[in-house]
């Protein structure tokens, strides 16, 4: 590894109000790179319009700011970048790797198959080897998919160590490109981050097993493999994933009644990273953070402290 400073990325989803999850992922990501002097990247995510406005990106910018986790550069959210995109699917098509597939969800989903934690079936290779006559014969626009070889890819997760994954036989050929054209998260994420000359992606445990997707992806796009941490996901104290559903512990809410150091002060001592659940700005919290005292696993909050 060089010496030179970390590069880090916030990558929202400007679909609503930040929740509690959201925050602590991007108070780690901030963490972890201004500790040592890096830089971050903001970009938003926004490939799914329908879901998405310009309005909540703005709304997204002001809540960091307010949180005081700030960034140094805004890239071009991907929601402008269907022509860089192209390219690079052109690349993979080049190299012969890409081929349509016409299978429904409910065809896939059908298939009685492992899936990863991100939700993703093995893709069983249906439309591998189609004839061009059996192509036409859907007529109707197919989605793309990249071939897979046998390999097995490894990573040392900041937070989780060790990872290894089989992509061919946990994972297999996947979706680059959607049948309506949209470009997938795994194609947009490795080219964005490769780009921007990302060095560490923090984001929450539930996308590990994507990594090996994009590190296969990094490898035929000649990028390098970013450093990963995925940090663990909240938990509500009665066991259940915080979600966007928790309208409570959204920013919207809880910018109402509490400090911005009140909120960081609760996710920092419920993640192990101070002793107890004191007020502290994303600064002084910056000189106190280290990776090794993060909690590994489910942290469980306790949402009294937040009221
Ligand atoms: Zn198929």
């Amino acid at each position: 590894m060089s010496g030179s400073a970390p590069v880090g990325r916030f990558a929202p989803t400007p679909s609503g109000r930040m929740h509690l999850g959201n925050v602590f992922a991007a108070l780690i990501a901030w963490l972890s790179v201004r500790s040592r002097g890096g830089h971050l990247v903001l970009r938003m995510e926004d490939l799914d319009t329908q879901r998405t406005s310009e309005e909540y990106a703005r709304i997204l910018r002001e809540d960091l700011m307010w949180l005081g986790l700030d960034w140094d550069l805004e890239t071009p959210p991907q929601s402008s970048r269907s022509a860089v995109y192209d390219r690079y699917f052109e690349k993979l098509m080049d190299l012969g790797l890409l081929y349509p597939c016409y299978c429904t969800r409910s065809q896939l989903h059908s298939v009685n198959a492992p899936h990863l934690s991100d939700g993703t079936y093995v893709y069983p290779g249906t439309c591998r080897d189609l004839t061009p006559a059996q192509r036409e014969s859907f007529g109707r626009a197919p989605a793309w998919r990249v071939r897979v070889p046998a390999s097995q890819w490894q990573l040392t997760d900041l937070c989780q160590g060790e990872y290894t994954q089989d992509l061919e036989a946990e994972c297999g050929d996947f979706v680059v490109r959607r049948a309506d054209g949209i470009y997938v998260y795994q194609l947009a994420v490795t080219v964005d981050d490769g780009e921007a000359g990302v060095t560490e992606v923090v984001r929450g445990t539930d996308l590990l097993s994507s990594a090996p997707r994009q590190m296969y992806l990094q490898q035929l796009f000649g990028f390098s493999h970013p450093t990963y941490g995925h940090v663990p996901l909240l938990m509500s104290s009665d066991g259940r994933r915080l979600s966007k559903r928790d309208r409570d512990l959204d920013l919207g809410q809880l910018r109402l009644r509490c400090s911005a150091e009140h909120v960081l002060g609760v996710l920092a001592h419920a993640a192990g990273l101070m002793d107890k659940p004191e007020p502290i700005s994303a600064k002084e919290l910056a000189t106190v953070f280290s990776w090794e005292k993060l909690r590994k696993d489910s942290i469980y909050l306790d949402s009294s402290a937040l009221t």
